[in-house]
């Protein structure tokens, strides 16, 4: 873990490992031992690490142009929405730099709609346990998550937290005050929680006979992830707005708000805004990655390794039954649920020492979000310093 003379502030407990370089699916130390990346920066690098389309992209464009603020058309602003928007539901974008920025401005877009729509008192958005949609003081209020919360004054009004997977409890919620209602079609920090498709029609339905406005955060789930462009496409609906960061940028910081014509009417020039956000640098890795994800045959590709994926993980749950409980996920975003007496921070520290990189979630889950070019060779690498890693513990134990 960090040493106490680190001037960072220490808002994370860290690994002391510090990553110097980084090759498609690996991770090289400073000590040049070499790791499978099966996290890839918290879902992030989707295309891996410096993968050569996006490092001559970025070069190239560092070149060129940096950054001049949205007070002046973008080019490669203009185009990545247009695809983005060609990838979904949606008829506009607004980028900006995060999946936290990304969700307050979809909470306000919300507000703004409704306000827009002569509804002003409707402002109150319903949302699920278990959910994470980031780490400000809004976000944090939206998910309720009380030990993120605790320390920092009254938790902000204005969100309604309910049940996850429950579309009883979301009805139940309804009041004249309420504005939207908001989930991850998968939750990912909550412990990779899958909504079921009925779960989301049922939504939709709420939605419509209520004129709410069904908002998604595919700030994890979308971007290719899940074997789909987005984890909604799962799915036979459509939500009316979505957030998204994470893999848009492959690594470089972007985030995106997408949203119909209709549902975005309350948002006017200056009433939402981002100095950085859809800057020139970020825009040209957005496309570049756009450039191989949005495609049929690498979104193919993705479902069939994310069902190797689950096929191995599950194989080890038949083989640990003490450690390991189940699986859950869709294409590459796959939980390993431990058995209670397992520590899953335990169990991502001994892979982590056969080169094996993974992440927790709540609930005592071990995340694999890999890059999304992993291949059935990796698989066969994770698997055996999983058991690796399953002969070590055992070991210790006797
Ligand atoms: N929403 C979801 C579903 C997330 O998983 C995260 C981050 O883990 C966020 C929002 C916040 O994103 P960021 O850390 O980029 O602000």
């Amino acid at each position: 873990m960090t040493t106490s003379s680190s001037h960072i502030m220490p808002t994370y407990v860290r690994f002391e490992t510090d990553f110097v370089r980084g090759e498609g699916m690996y991770l090289f130390d400073q000590d040049g031992r070499r790791y499978l990346d099966c996290y890839a920066g918290i879902a992030v690098n989707g295309l891996g690490h410096c993968h050569p389309h996006l490092v001559k992209i970025l070069q190239d464009q560092a070149q060129q142009l940096w950054h001049v603020s949205n007070l002046f058309t973008i080019g490669a602003q203009e185009r990545l929405g247009q695809r983005l928007a060609a990838s979904c539901f949606a008829d506009y974008v607004f980028f900006c730099n995060s999946g936290v920025e990304a969700n307050e401005g979809l909470i306000k877009l919300a507000r703004g709609y409704q306000s827009h729509q002569g509804h002003p008192e409707k402002w109150r958005i319903i949302t699920t346990k278990g959910a994470f949609h980031g780490r400000t003081l809004l976000t944090l209020a939206a998910a309720n998550h009380g030990p993120y919360l605790e320390g920092f004054g009254p938790r902000i009004d204005g969100f309604d937290n309910v049940a996850f997977g429950d579309s009883d409890a979301v009805k139940a919620a309804i009041t004249k005050e309420t504005a939207a209602i908001l989930i991850e079609p998968i939750q990912g920090d909550g412990g990779i929680n899958v909504n079921s498709h009925a779960y989301l029609e049922n939504l939709r339905k709420i939605a419509d006979e209520h004129g709410l406005l069904l908002l998604m955060d595919e700030v994890q789930s979308g971007n290719g992830r899940t074997g789909k462009m987005w984890a909604h496409q799962w799915s036979n609906i459509t939500p009316d707005a979505m957030a998204t960061a994470k893999g848009i940028g492959g690594g470089f910081p972007l985030g995106a708000i997408l949203a119909t014509k209709k549902t975005a009417s309350g948002m006017k020039p200056k009433s939402h805004g981002s100095t950085f956000g859809g800057n020139p640098l970020a825009v040209a890795v957005g496309n570049g990655v756009l450039d191989i994800i949005d495609n049929d045959d690498f979104l193919h590709q993705v479902r069939q390794t994310g069902d190797a994926l689950k096929t191995c993980l599950e194989q080890k749950v038949a083989a640990y039954p003490n450690h390991f409980r189940e699986v859950r996920g869709i294409g590459l975003m796959q939980g390993l649920v431990c058995q209670p007496d397992i520590a899953a921070q335990d169990m991502i520290m001994a892979f982590m020492a056969q080169g094996l990189l993974t992440v927790t979630a709540a609930q005592n889950v071990i995340r694999f979000l890999p890059p999304l070019i992993m291949t059935q060779a990796h698989i066969n690498e994770a698997s055996q310093s999983i058991d690796a890693a399953l002969i070590s513990e055992q070991k210790k134990a006797v």
